[in-house]
């Protein structure tokens, strides 16, 4: 069995994207920037693609910025305005948590080498924050406030909508980065006074590069990539027509979709939750999914200590499942994530995580498959495993992780 549960990852273009996507490499294949028909057609196709990403936010077409990926959209996003705020208004401050994506957290660590002064919020142990936590944060040097939408590993989903009223009020430019919550959650960024927005097309079906960044009209957005005239003088670069189509296709319909798939992939989330929750000294990272404790519907994440998250997804790769450990981006590296690092667990902890992502294209059948694998190769694991040999015989330390795991037997 294949089964691919990395969907925060990256998802797989759909048969009905690439109908969109094809045609703009073989048949619509004109610059933009040409006046003849073929250049002419291209351009049509992008202002399409512009105003399905509008609509499914409900944004304004000229308010929509085409990008390279969701990271460059954060960096354009958080950059311009805190080195436009700082020469406009000698404001040097910047505010965030420290569990966002690395797209947000080393664009600020760039930005304090250039002088500026971030304040990392931090979560709380189960992956939330308070908009009255940002409020308390803010002061007269606050330039811009930047916080994820939802989190890429623990899945947990933050009041943006809150968070964006207390921005309103208090006068300060409020993004957020949604590349993990479109399409998860419905999104109204007039109603939730988002100022600035970043999306990335391949978690939704669209093809890798390409994404955008939603700058509400009124606020000042300077140019980025220098060179031509596309974006409206704002980020230069000939336009990746297909891609661009391809997100606009691919906005719609995962916006269109959201509650039936919540509906769909929210039991099937649960039941890995119910079913993994039952190893021994595990835990679930991140709220429960419950009114209070939002969680994206396919977003599931685990620890099991004793165990190595890079053996346990070789182990998972060999019985067909992908998944992954941390994000994506840091995979390769033997640090344990900085996001769960940032609930408070201990390395022993953080290092043994899993993260299934799953999606409506996963089964029942697949859910089942994986409840009965992922305990057999955890078990496998352990028996090698010296932390879990110290923790089981005599139980020595085990006093340390027990607070924060299932009973170890
Ligand atoms: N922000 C979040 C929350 C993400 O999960 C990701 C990708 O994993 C990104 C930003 C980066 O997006 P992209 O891969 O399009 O650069």
């Amino acid at each position: 069995m294949k089964i691919y549960a990395d969907n925060a990852a990256t998802t797989p273009v759909t048969p009905e994207i690439l109908e969109v996507l094809i045609p703009c490499l073989t048949e619509n294949y004109g610059n933009p920037s040409s006046i003849y028909t073929l250049g002419m057609n291209a351009l049509r196709t992008i202002e399409k693609a512009r105003a399905q990403c509008a609509k499914a936010i409900g944004a304004k077409t000229n308010e929509i910025y085409f990008t390279g990926s969701g990271t460059e959209a954060d960096n354009w996003a958080v950059k311009e305005t805190a080195r436009r705020l700082r020469r406009t208004k000698g404001k040097t401050g910047i505010i965030t948590t420290n569990f966002e994506h690395h797209a947000i957290l080393h664009t600020c660590e760039a930005l304090e080498k250039e002088g500026f002064t971030v304040k990392y919020l931090p979560v709380d142990s189960e992956g939330y924050i308070k908009a009255d936590d940002v409020k308390n944060a803010i002061d007269d040097n606050t330039a811009i406030v930047t916080i994820m939408y939802a989190n890429n590993e623990i899945g947990t989903i933050l009041p943006i909508g809150e968070i964006g009223a207390v921005c309103r009020e208090k006068g300060v430019v409020f993004h957020t980065d949604a590349v993990q919550a479109i399409g998860n959650v419905p999104i109204d960024v007039v109603k939730q006074n988002i100022d600035m927005m970043s999306v990335s097309g391949h978690k939704i079906h669209a093809p890798k590069g390409v994404g955008f960044l939603y700058s509400k009209n009124g606020l000042t957005l300077d140019r980025f990539i220098h060179g031509g005239a596309q974006e409206r003088g704002r980020r230069a670069g000939t336009e990746n027509t297909a891609g661009i189509a391809a997100l606009g296709e691919a906005i719609t319909i995962a916006c269109e979709g959201i509650e039936e798939r919540f509906a769909k992939i929210t039991p099937m989330r649960d039941k890995l939750i119910k079913e993994l929750s039952k190893i021994p000294a595990s835990r679930l990272n991140g709220g429960a999914g419950s009114a209070n404790k939002p969680r994206l519907p396919g977003n599931v994440n685990m620890s099991f200590i004793g165990i190595e998250g890079e053996s346990l997804l070789l182990n998972l790769d060999i019985a067909g499942i992908s998944a992954s450990s941390g994000s994506a981006c840091t995979s390769g590296s033997l640090d344990p994530s900085h996001v769960l690092l940032a609930l408070g667990l201990p390395h022993e902890i953080a290092h043994g995580s899993l993260r299934l992502s799953i999606n409506e294209y996963n089964t029942d059948e697949e859910i089942d498959y994986i409840v009965k694998v992922v305990p057999e190769v955890c078990a496998k694991i352990r028996a090698m495993s010296p932390l879990w040999e110290e923790l089981t015989k005599g139980q020595s330390g085990w006093e340390r992780f027990a607070p924060l795991l299932s009973p170890i037997a």
